[in-house]
């Protein structure tokens, strides 16, 4: 089971309260780090900025997202100790829907959290999860920080990063991948370096773009139209202007 919160659905702050009771509980699992929790902080203020909604121009930017996964040759999706904490069902059911592979790669790694993060994953029904062998190199990058699955994130031509490191977007980016990424912050270099950046919180935008895959699942034609019609400059310029345009 995802950690769940005893706050009722209804409460007008009760997907808040969800993340940061699983972001809690993601730390006292090892799962999710401490610097994973300022990393919720910054999220969550970025998300009230934004009206705590998914936005018709993040919607746009999932279902491209859907189209990249499904039209790719080798997807695997990126998971972080806040990405496990948060979406741990919802991730294994957007790799399943998409033919996506599961990578645990983290900024600051330990064997042990990798492994906590592999089983939590595994309990909600994961399989083949990948990032355990670490036996290949992102250009670029210091040693840790570089380490991938030479069968995984290195071998892809379509990865999906929610809530990725500026350093690494852009490290990834320089080795030709098609790059997706969740982070909230439209400021942040993750998204601007993104083929498609996805303004939203992982929370919402996870099965928004399992939504969308589902939709998109046998229809190349329809996958090319949202991949051509994307417009990532656009996307941001959106939140952007959303942020300032913001009113009590
Ligand atoms: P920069 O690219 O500006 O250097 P950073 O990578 O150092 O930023 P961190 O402090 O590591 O940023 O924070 C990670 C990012 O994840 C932040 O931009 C934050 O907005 C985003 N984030 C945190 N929680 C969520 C969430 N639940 N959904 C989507 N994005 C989130």
């Amino acid at each position: 089971m995802t950690e769940e919160v005893s706050v009722p659905e209804s409460h007008p702050r009760y997907e808040s309260l969800l993340t940061r009771h699983r972001i809690e509980a993601g730390v006292e699992r090892g799962i999710t780090s401490k610097q994973g929790l300022i990393a919720e902080g910054r999220g969550e203020a970025f998300d009230y900025l934004l009206g705590e909604e998914t936005t018709d121009s993040a919607d746009r930017a999932a279902r491209a997202a859907a189209a990249y996964l499904l039209s790719a040759e080798h997807a695997v999706v990126s998971v972080n100790g806040n990405a496990a904490a948060l979406v741990p069902e919802e991730l294994v059911e957007l790799a399943d829907v998409t033919g996506a592979e599961l990578e645990v790669n983290l900024f600051n790694r330990s064997r042990e959290r990798i492994e906590a993060i592999a089983d939590y994953l595994r309990e909600h029904g994961a399989e083949g999860v990948k990032g355990l062998d670490a036996d290949a190199r992102i250009p670029g990058l210091d040693h840790e920080r570089a380490k991938v699955d030479s069968d995984g994130i290195y071998d892809a031509d379509v990865v999906l990063v929610p809530l990725e490191d500026g350093d690494r977007a852009e490290a990834l980016g320089e080795m030709g991948k098609t790059e997706l990424v969740v982070d909230l912050n439209p400021l942040s270099r993750s998204p601007q370096v993104a083929t498609v950046p996805i303004v939203d919180n992982i929370i919402r935008a996870i099965p928004t773009i399992t939504d969308h895959a589902r939709e998109l699942a046998g229809d190349p034609a329809a996958q090319q139209a949202a991949i051509e019609t994307f417009d990532a400059d656009a996307a941001l310029a959106d939140a952007k202007r959303r942020i300032r345009e913001v009113e009590a």
